[in-house]
């Protein structure tokens, strides 16, 4: 396995910095309920990692060899305990695109019965919620901004 080279922090050309060298990724994994509803998982993270405390979706610092599929499905495995075998990649949606820095989201889609592993340390708690009200959680200001985005793409991603 390569090793990882993508923790660190980018200066960005908007005045701020952000993690993960060559940009970021993270997993809007969607399942259906019994009544067709889509709902995906967030991810309380942990409070001592950068944003922590807010809900999120499982991700992280992209590799260099890695693409953001790739990166994405890691840290899902990492961080939610998700079998990476169960997911069908249904889309991207670019979150975030600084130039020198990006952040994308794989919509992916896993059935409903299919079963969570461990969870590592920086995640406090996982949770489904259906996409079509917005959480009243303290969502992380990225998920919070594409959060209408995000539903939609989770919604056609299901069939919905
Ligand atoms: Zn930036």
């Amino acid at each position: 396995m390569a090793g990882r080279d993508g923790d660190g922090w980018v200066s960005c050309r908007c005045g701020a910095r952000h993690w993960g060298r060559h940009g970021a990724a993270g997993l809007v994994l969607v399942r259906a309920r019994d009544d067709g509803a889509a709902e995906v998982l967030l991810q309380h993270r942990a409070g001592w990692v950068h944003d922590g405390g807010t809900w999120a979706v499982p991700g992280g610092a992209r590799d260099s060899h890695e693409d953001v599929v790739a990166a994405a499905l890691r840290e899902a495995v990492e961080e939610a305990g998700v079998q990476a075998a169960d997911v069908v990649v249904a889309a991207t949606v670019t979150g975030t695109d600084h130039g020198d820095w990006r952040y994308d989201y794989v919509v992916g889609v896993v059935a409903a019965g299919a079963a969570l592993g461990a969870a590592n340390a920086e995640t406090e708690a996982l949770a489904w919620r259906p996409v079509d009200e917005r959480p009243q959680l303290p969502l992380h200001h990225g998920l919070a901004r594409d959060w209408d985005r995000l539903a939609a793409a989770a919604r056609r991603a299901v069939g919905t």
